[in-house]
């Protein structure tokens, strides 16, 4: 497979449009009442202004391609410092908005290519991914490890690859490996069992998505992992009779939606299967009254929006003829598949859930501070910055934290533990599962 991922090289152009004004560095609603509050988890550990933030790193992007900045240890570790969360990305206004963390990935994909990338630390993970096909070092026969209890329930889930049907649930490595977020799948398995879904799993046989690789600039692992998978996809499709692919994580749906559209062969392989987040999945599920709820949850929860199911899902839209500004000029954004509504319609439908909103939301979310390798990178980092997106929940009065996204609830339950808060963290499946009979 041909694979579309530019280089800096091809990215030189695009990264001088950046002023080095400083927009990037607050999240701003203009209310009322209005706020501004700090959106870059790196700026905000390691001070916007010591160029850690993204018109930091688009400095050094240009230093590396006239040649003034050589690879050393600090600047290495500098593009490294960066969840790429696209928080900075939502807040610039000018032509190179849509590239930005693709700036940054494209700076670790040269530092890879060179022999200086990743951090040690997350040298790990590309170690892993050769030998486990999944970023936790894990044997592959863990991964059936939180489907347990449906075995001794008498109610197994199907291994597709033994026997056909029309969904797949892709579970993610996070879900699969990481003990304190197993309740995410096996709250998905039971919602899929109670509304009667005929779905398989591919257990000891499904393969990491890829998104770590990529975002640590792996080019060459991320491909690997990727076509291994769209062949897969494909197999099933013609074999099996997949029809929907279900995520849970975020990153892994970011990476189908995003990542693997860069291969050339992405339309050929997914023709006839779509992919869907759980969150979108159980919507028209709900939109469709198949899915009702009856039991009563009365908490109050505030929602923590990822950025890979948020902000990473913006289509931006580029003036390519110049026929409304100029060739190249950033134009405009849609938002329609960011998933910012859907979830907080579905907890609103829960009776008794009294949402409490944070003020920095929807694409102008706080990241949790685990996303772009940063979690195995700078773990202590990654949990304090958890610890200031729970206390920000905190001051809503709320004392369940929900998301869409078992990564982001495992760092975010560090975060807590960190801070000794007794926020309890919980994905939105897991409030669903409780709230249908
Ligand atoms: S990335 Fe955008 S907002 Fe940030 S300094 Fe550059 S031009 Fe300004
Ligand atoms: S992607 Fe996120 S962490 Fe990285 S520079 Fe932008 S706002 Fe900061």
């Amino acid at each position: 497979m041909k694979w579309n991922i530019p280089s800096l090289e091809e990215l030189e152009d695009i990264l001088w449009r950046c002023t080095a004004c400083g927009t990037c560095k607050e999240a701003y609603d203009y209310g009322p009442p209005p706020f501004s509050a700090p959106i870059c988890p790196a700026g905000e550990e390691f001070g916007f202004e010591g160029f850690l933030s993204s018109k930091g790193k688009i400095a050094y992007a240009r230093g590396i391609l006239s040649g003034e900045l050589q690879w050393n240890d600090a600047l290495v570790d500098a593009i490294y410092r960066c969840n790429i969360c696209g928080g900075c990305q939502s807040q610039c206004q000018l032509d190179h908005k849509p590239f930005i963390p693709e700036i940054i990935e494209a700076m670790r994909r040269k530092a890879v290519t060179d022999g200086v990338g990743p951090m040690p630390k997350q040298k790990v993970i590309a170690q892993s991914l050769s030998s486990y096909d999944n970023p936790y070092q894990g044997p592959r026969r863990v991964r059936l490890d939180w489907t347990r209890p449906f075995k001794k329930e008498g109610k197994p889930i199907k291994n597709i690859l033994e026997e056909p049907a029309p969904i797949l649930y892709y579970v993610g490595c996070t879900g699969g490996y990481n003990i304190p977020v197993r309740t995410v799948p096996q709250a998905t398995a039971s919602i899929f069992h109670k509304l009667g879904l005929d779905f398989g799993i591919l257990g000891e046989q499904e393969v990491c998505c890829g998104s770590t690789a990529m975002r640590l600039g792996d080019a060459e692992a991320f491909q690997r992992i990727a076509e291994s998978n769209l062949e897969m996809f494909r197999k099933l499709h013609e074999e099996k009779g997949v029809k929907t692919i279900v995520t849970s994580c975020a990153g892994c749906y970011r990476a189908f939606m995003k990542d693997y559209p860069m291969a050339d062969e992405y339309g050929r392989m997914m023709e006839g299967i779509r992919v869907t987040h759980i969150t979108q999945f159980l919507h028209d599920l709900f939109q469709m009254g198949q899915l009702k709820f009856s039991e009563s949850l009365p908490w109050k929860v505030t929602y923590h929006d990822p950025c890979h199911a948020g902000r990473h899902l913006t289509k931006y839209i580029i003036d390519k003829e110049g026929t409304q500004l100029w060739a190249g000029a950033y134009v405009n954004l849609d938002e329609k598949d960011c998933l910012y509504d859907i979830p907080r319609e579905l907890l609103k439908a829960i009776p008794g859930i009294d949402l409490r909103e944070m003020r920095r939301i929807r694409s102008n979310s706080y990241c949790c501070g685990g996303g772009g390798g940063v979690m195995t990178g700078y773990n202590d980092w990654a949990q304090r910055n958890a610890g200031l997106r729970i206390q920000e929940g905190m001051e809503t009065g709320a004392d369940h934290m929900v998301s869409i996204c078992p990564f982001c609830h495992y760092n975010l339950n560090q975060g807590a533990q960190g801070i000794g808060s007794k926020m309890k963290l919980f994905d939105l499946t897991e409030l669903i599962d409780k709230a249908i009979a």
